[in-house]
């Protein structure tokens, strides 16, 4: 990170952490996991492509991806276990938030129940989850998306909000629905096409891995 990021910080401000999940805590991203396995690379990057032009919402997007997955939430799930790691270091993470009273936020454009199931063997239970509810009807899946705008849970809300509560917001992600969220946390850890997008717009950032490392950057500042 550039020593501009954490300047921002200001130690009488509490810290807020907010995350994305898919990418960021579960590897790999389950939705882009699903939308391939159901349909091709060429479908999700297909849409990928055409959310980045601007031709597709995030919100319609995703919806798309969604769309093609086929079976029960159980089948789903069960097939998921076996090809998705959560961060090895974010259970342990999640405790050390609990224990700082840092509050910490999953903000995801995806599925809350796959979240909820795929976190639930952590038992974290003061992990706040912002994510869209599952729908089947009669076998296709859809999402009830949290919000009217064209991301179908806009992340950059919640940020917004905590700002505006006195947080000092941390925010990680790693993908285009983290980016509204990303312009206005005044800490970003990013990956993948978030680090670049934070790249383009010169918007101070740390490229991370893993949460270990996030805990590890974020320890000094608490003692501040
Ligand atoms: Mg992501």
């Amino acid at each position: 990170m550039t020593s501009s990021g954490f300047s921002a910080f200001s130690a009488s401000q509490p810290l807020a952490i907010f995350s994305d999940f898919d990418g960021t805590i579960a590897h790999p991203d389950t939705l882009n996991f699903l939308a391939e396995t159901f349909s091709s690379l060429e479908f999700r990057h297909g849409i990928g492509k055409r959310i980045a032009s601007g031709e597709l919402s995030l919100r319609d997007g995703i919806q798309q991806e969604v769309a093609v997955i086929q079976g029960t939430l159980e089948e789903i799930l069960s097939y998921l276990k076996k090809h998705v790691e959560i961060d090895k270091a974010f259970p342990a993470f999640a405790g050390w938030c609990c224990e700082e009273n840092i509050p910490l936020t999953i903000l995801s454009a995806g599925i809350k129940d796959i979240i909820e199931n795929l976190l639930r063997p952590y038992n974290l239970k003061q992990v706040k989850i912002l994510a869209n509810p599952l729908r089947i009807d009669q076998g296709r899946w859809s999402l009830q998306f949290l919000d009217e705008t064209p991301w179908g849970h806009d992340k950059s809300r919640a940020v917004r909000q905590a700002k505006t509560e006195g947080h000092c917001v941390v925010y990680l992600g790693d993908g285009l629905s983290d980016r509204g969220a990303a312009q206005i946390a005044d800490l970003v850890f990013a990956k993948a096409g978030l680090a670049r997008f934070c790249a383009e717009q010169q918007i101070p950032h740390k490229v991370f891995a893993d949460f270990h490392e996030v805990q590890r950057e974020l320890m000094p500042l608490l003692r501040r």
